[in-house]
């Protein structure tokens, strides 16, 4: 049996397909922890049932709105809740989040519609921070 706690992990930062764009964020200090910490690759716009590739989104007076102006917040919600859902199933305590995702970011997101960066949590993020999650980005690694 293994003691280490899992830490959920943006699964786009492990090499995993999952952007809106069909890319990855592979990120080289997150999968070096791999090899000594138990990561769990997460994505919570996948799981919020979104294709990919699919259209980018911003937060627009607390809604999730696409590139294309469709209002997805019901998506992201439920992405975010069942992100949840497997911290609270595996008894995860801390996540490393890809940084200015308006799903994962945390403190600060990149708004696509003036490609500036705006302070605040991603959908995701802040679900999580909201339950005690300890949520660092791949920047502070
Ligand atoms: Fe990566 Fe999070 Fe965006 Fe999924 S939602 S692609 S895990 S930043």
């Amino acid at each position: 049996m293994n003691n280490r706690k899992p830490i959920l992990c943006s699964a786009c930062l492990l090499g995993i397909n999952c952007r809106y764009n069909g890319k990855t964020k592979t990120n080289d200090k997150v999968l070096a922890l791999a090899k000594t910490e138990i990561l769990i690759p997460v994505c919570p716009e996948q799981l919020a049932g979104l294709s990919t590739p699919r259209d980018g989104f911003g937060i627009k007076n607390g809604r999730s709105i696409t590139s294309g102006g469709v209002d997805i917040t019901d998506k992201t919600q439920l992405g975010a809740e069942e992100t949840l859902k497997i911290i609270k199933i595996l008894g995860i305590e801390k996540a490393i989040l890809k940084q200015k995702s308006p799903s994962c970011g945390s403190g600060q997101i990149r708004d696509i519609f003036s490609g500036e960066i705006i302070k605040g949590d991603g959908v995701a993020a802040a679900l999580l921070r909201k339950n005690g999650i300890e949520i660092i980005s791949e920047e502070e690694l």
